[in-house]
This record gives C-alpha cells, sequence and structure tokens, in this order.
C-alpha cells in the first residue's frame, strides 16, 4: 500500500514516525524547508536540518520518498491507496478530501492549531470532509500567525497516525468520523463524531 503523507511538520513528523513501521509504502510531499523556530514542535529535525527540505529529510529518517513541492490532485506520484493531509492550509485539505473521494480512496484529514486539534476520516461511501465543512473558509488563523502549542501536534499526530494505520488494515470504522481534542492542556481524550451525508453534498454524484 502507497501512503502519500501532505505536510512534513509539526503533525506530519509524528505521522510519518509511526507509520515508518507499517508495511507500507511512504511518500512525503512538503514545499518548506526546515527553520530554527520550527524545532521545539517538529520532533524529527534537529539542528543540522536547520535550512534543509522537510520532505526529503523526513524520508530519509523513515525510508520514504520526499517531494519538494506542493500537493497537486493530478500528480500521479502523488496520488496513493491512502492519504494523510498534516499540511496547515486549508485549501489544501479540501483538495485532497475532494480527490479522495472523486478516486474512491480513504483519507484522513489532521488539523491543529493553538491548544487543540481535529482528526476526519474518510472513505468512499461515508460522510465526507465537505459533508461537515462545506468549503475553504473565508479566513482562518495560520498556525504561523495563531501558533499551536508544541506538544498539541504530538497527541493530534498521533491520533492521526492511529486512525490511518486502521485504514492501513482496511477497517473503516472510522470513516465519516471526526475525533476532536479541544483543549490538549485539560484532556488528551477525543471526542469522537460521527456525523451523516449532508443533502446536496458534491460527494453524493461521485
Ligand atoms: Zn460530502
Amino acid at each position: 500500500m502507497r501512503v502519500v503523507i501532505v505536510g512534513a511538520g509539526g503533525l506530519g513528523g509524528p505521522i510519518a514516525l509511526a507509520l515508518a513501521r507499517a508495511p507500507v509504502e511512504l511518500t512525503i510531499v512538503d514545499p518548506d524547508r526546515v527553520e530554527l523556530s520550527n524545532l521545539h514542535r517538529q520532533v524529527q529535525f534537529s539542528d543540522a536540518d536547520v535550512g534543509a527540505a522537510k520532505a526529503t529529510r523526513l524520508a530519509a529518517r523513515v525510508g520514504g520518498v520526499g517531494i519538494v513541492g506542493r500537493w497537486t490532485a493530478p500528480d500521479q506520484a502523488l496520488a496513493g491507496d491512502l492519504i494523510v493531509d498534516a499540511s496547515d492550509d486549508p485549501a489544501t485539505k479540501f483538495a485532497i478530501a475532494d480527490h479522495a473521494v472523486a478516486t474512491r480512496r480513504p483519507y484522513v484529514i489532521a488539523s491543529a492549531l493553538r491548544y487543540g486539534g481535529n482528526v476526519m476520516v474518510g472513505a468512499p461511501g461515508a460522510a465526507c470532509y465537505r459533508c461537515l465543512f462545506e468549503d475553504v473558509p473565508d479566513e482562518v488563523p495560520s498556525c504561523a500567525a495563531a501558533g499551536v502549542l508544541g506538544p498539541v501536534v504530538g497527541v493530534i499526530g498521533g491520533l492521526a497516525a492511529a486512525l490511518a494505520l486502521r485504514l492501513v488494515a482496511n477497517d473503516r470504522r472510522d470513516a465519516g468520523s471526526i475525533y476532536v481534542v479541544d483543549d490538549a492542556r485539560v484532556d488528551h481524550a477525543p471526542r469522537v463524531v460521527r456525523f451523516a451525508r449532508r443533502a446536496g453534498c458534491t460527494c453524493r454524484s461521485s
């Protein structure tokens, strides 16, 4: 099974490290380079990695293929049998979910901001990311602007990895669910919300 991880930062690091032990081929996509300010929440990198491309450095650590660039839907190298979003870009999350729905692939979308985050799991036939969030929000605070607590990405990244591993094992019980950690300073246990397919959602026609 080929797993594509989109993002090699705070979330992509723990996800890639956890999946490295699974019987999968990993491809890691990220356009950015390691900055000194990343190190406190991107435990996969050290001082020696500053200035290097995140995708290639992380891929080297986990025995995968690193692609320096942005994820784009039609690129076959970026398709994979399972796509795990660990980006901090809402437009990328929607594009990944749309692509996964259209090509009938399972997917995981992970997000972390400030003290909390969430992980959504999708698979053919289940409610999709757009059933829940409808469309790219006009304005969202980015991690760069709003910040994210270092340990939060570990909690959310670990959760995303555990849910991705279920999909690797062809266990789709989480499809159409979102796992939400409201405030990791208070409680690490996620709330699990199963949601229904939304009438009129684009996934209904695919
Ligand atoms: Zn939908």
